[in-house]
């Protein structure tokens, strides 16, 4: 069978060894470090003093404007400290540190039930902001903003993203067939709140069981349907996903609504329809844990503000592991804290192992100019023209002459590179030069 998709791209191995373990919930930590601001936008202001006790589900955060969504505690304990602690990035950043109780359980102990069928749609927007929902596929931007397109935008068709074309990556696969009738219940909600008459559900060819569990949930109801497209990376980007399910561009530094789209990754829209209509805020997430230098690979739900140092020994740490990268191995960073705690952006963390990296490619060579990687590019921008270019440090002439904005970051690239020059480094390094020039 031909499923529809966009030209170029590449198909890395998949190794997608957890997509038939269900997901298990985790234990809490000894301590919790709930950042403040873990994505773009502003950082929200604590409500709690340090001594407090506090109930799970309880807001211990609240937002500081549009840009910006509350934080909950994920756990019944005590607030230890109020102050900074490590990013991801190794920078410090305001945060809250929670202790649990011995023997807390995993029960809400904090919510506020609504009847959404009375919620106007300004109503379902603000409520998604209440219970701090970012988007979950990775990106973390608010999703109360993106489900507010600018006005004189008119929106007429929800995608839902549930292609998750990173090897390794399997929690948005695990949520469709677990939580089927989430997806149902938030798109309802999503179409109400932003008007749009269909919803359309994108999953790549690799989830045929996603796609019979999701026709299931749907039934006979006209507004929905549910997309096969062809197993291949970068098939869950914006760009990629609308070019095959539309044969439409999103424009250049444009938005989803400047076509008339919504596009949200699946798992956030499940988490809206579980969450929304209990008034509960977003306090754990599922997380897939994989690769050789782990020993229980799995998908795990598991408490915001767990350190990943915590989550790897309860997995098993073993001594195979080389690197550990935080979401899939294509678009994925390297992390170098792993006291950094979890928060509602990490879709996965990877442990490879030596031959896992070669497999990957790692060894640095010069361009025999082959061109594989302009028979990549999805966006068919040249890697390697620009790779040169980068390697001059011409940052400004990459994005003037050559849309170096356009990148948005797949790694094809780098992946496909013969001589393995890491080109999506180079380009993300230009992007930060050229920012910082700019301001
Ligand atoms: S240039 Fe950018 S968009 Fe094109 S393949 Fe490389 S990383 Fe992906
Ligand atoms: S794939 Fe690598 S070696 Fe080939 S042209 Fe591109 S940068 Fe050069």
């Amino acid at each position: 069978m031909v499923f529809r998709t966009f030209s170029h791209g590449i198909h890395p191995p998949e190794a997608k060894h957890t997509a038939t373990l269900p997901i298990q919930r985790f234990p809490f930590p000894p301590n919790l470090v709930m950042l403040l601001a873990p994505n773009i936008g502003k950082a929200s202001r604590p409500i709690v003093r340090e001594g407090q006790e506090v109930l799970r589900g309880q807001k211990i955060a609240e937002v500081q404007g549009m840009m910006s969504v509350p934080v909950h505690a994920p756990t019944t304990g005590v607030v230890t400290r109020i102050g900074e602690s490590l990013n991801m990035d190794g920078v410090m950043a305001p945060a809250i540190i929670l202790q649990p109780y011995p023997g807390s359980d995993q029960s809400i102990q904090v919510e506020t039930p609504v009847d959404v069928d009375s919620l106007t749609p300004a109503q379902i927007i603000q409520g998604i902001q209440e219970i701090g929902m970012v988007g979950l596929g990775g990106a973390a931007f608010h999703t109360h903003v993106k489900y507010s397109p600018p006005s004189g935008k008119k929106v007429h068709t929800l995608v839902l993203n549930g292609c998750e074309c990173e090897p390794y990556m399997t929690a948005d696969h695990r949520v469709m067939l677990e939580q089927a009738q989430d997806v149902v219940t938030g798109s309802r909600l999503i179409a109400k709140a932003t008007g749009v008459e269909k919803i359309v559900i994108a999953v790549e060819s690799n989830k045929m069981d996603a796609v019979e569990t999701l026709k299931k949930a749907i039934g006979n109801d006209p507004k929905f349907s549910v997309e096969t497209l062809q197993t291949k990376y970068p098939q869950g980007a914006e760009k990629m996903i609308t070019r095959a399910l539309f044969g439409m561009d999103i424009p250049t530094r444009g938005l989803p609504a400047d076509i008339g789209l919504i596009i949200s990754n699946v798992t956030t829209v499940a988490e809206i329809g579980r969450l929304l209509p209990k008034g509960r805020g977003v306090i754990e997430r599922v997380i897939t844990l994989a690769g050789e230098g782990i020993d229980r690979p799995g998908n795990y739900l598991i408490p915001i503000g767990t350190p990943l140092n915590f989550m790897l020994d309860e997995v098993g740490f073993n001594d195979k592991a080389r690197q550990v990268v935080l979401g899939g191995p294509m678009m994925g960073k390297g992390v170098a804290f792993l006291e950094t705690p979890v928060t509602k952006g990490i879709t996965g963390i990877i442990v490879l192992s030596e031959r896992e990296m070669r497999q990957l490619g790692h060894r640095v060579q010069p361009c025999i100019q082959c061109g594989e990687c302009v028979r990549a590019c999805p966006i068919h921008l040249n890697p390697s023209k620009l790779g040169r270019l980068a390697q001059k440090e011409r940052y400004e002439d990459m994005a003037a002459e050559f849309n170096l904005g356009d990148c948005f970051e797949c790694g094809s690239c780098s992946y496909v590179c013969p001589s393995h020059i890491p080109l999506v480094h180079l380009f993300r390094v230009a992007k930060k030069v050229n920012r910082a020039r700019s301001n």
